[in-house]
């Protein structure tokens, strides 16, 4: 696969711009490549993907812009549904991350009309709207997943990622730690390719986990994207979850470390 570095030079994004909680990623590029690697994606893979960002907010798209580029991905950025609808013509994105509430033409209408003209991007919806009908009608109208904000980058990232993943089929799909595998399109986690027997819930903390990998995940953060969908979910059943884990993964080559006060961290057994 060709890999085209120049595409990470194409805009300059400051810093100094951003402002909570849109604060610059942590981790310098080679701890962006281990990250990548831990999920299952190179450098270079990710170098051949551009991204669409649909977000009429001057802060937010920036901060967003800047996030995905030091991610290493491609991005172009439209600020309202007309320019957006040009640009998904135009070039044949990997992904789209698109806001609701656009000038001149609103989000649902961008994604339904792709979705008409056979568009099969990934994409994702980023809203401050957190009604479960808005929720249906952002699904029902093509989307992939939905991101409320205000959002931490680092979820955006790892969303984005698995979007990928799940889109870019099974070469992409296999993430490997010692002896634990996990495949991404099967969500289906494994011990010297015997497979673990986990809960829906379980296996949805280990991919908050996984994508992760190498970095604290606040217990917070778990609980939120664990209600992303449905009814609420407290600190302890986080608790709960991360410790059936722990025993499933027990000899696996994976622990789950708490740093207290901060999060959960799974890394490679040492
Ligand atoms: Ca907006």
């Amino acid at each position: 696969m060709a890999c085209n570095r120049n595409r990470l030079h194409g805009g300059n994004y400051a810093a100094a711009s951003l402002r909570e909680p849109y604060e610059p990623l942590r981790g310098s590029a080679l701890h962006i490549r281990d990250v990548l690697k831990a999920n299952g994606l190179s450098l270079c893979q990710t170098l051949n993907m551009k991204i669409l960002l649909v977000e009429d907010d001057p802060t937010l798209g920036e901060a967003v812009m800047l996030a995905v580029r030091q991610a290493g991905f491609a991005a172009d950025w439209s600020r309202d549904g007309v320019q957006a609808e040009a640009a998904l013509k135009a070039y044949a994105y990997d992904a789209m991350l698109l806001d609701l509430g656009l000038p001149r033409r609103e989000g649902l209408e961008v994604l339904r009309n792709a979705r008409k003209r056979g568009a099969t991007l990934p994409v994702m919806i980023l809203t401050a709207r957190d009604t479960v009908e808005d929720r249906v009608r952002g699904l029902d109208a093509g989307a992939d997943d939905y991101l409320l904000k205000p959002f931490a980058l680092d979820e955006l990232l790892a969303r984005l990622r698995a979007l990928l993943r799940r889109a870019h089929g099974v070469a992409d799909t296999q993430i490997r730690m010692g002896r634990f595998g996990f495949d991404s399109v099967k969500r289906q986690a494994s011990v010297d390719e015997t497979p673990l027997v986990l809960s829906a819930r379980e296996v949805e903390v280990l991919e908050i986990l996984l994508n992760h990998a190498g970095r604290v995940t606040a217990k917070e953060a778990i609980a939120d994207r664990l209600t992303g969908w449905d009814e609420g979910v407290g600190d302890n059943a986080v608790e709960v979850y991360i410790h059936r884990l722990r025993r499933k993964l027990e000899g696996s080559g994976v622990v789950i470390r708490t740093l207290r006060g901060l999060g959960y961290l799974l890394e490679a057994e040492r």
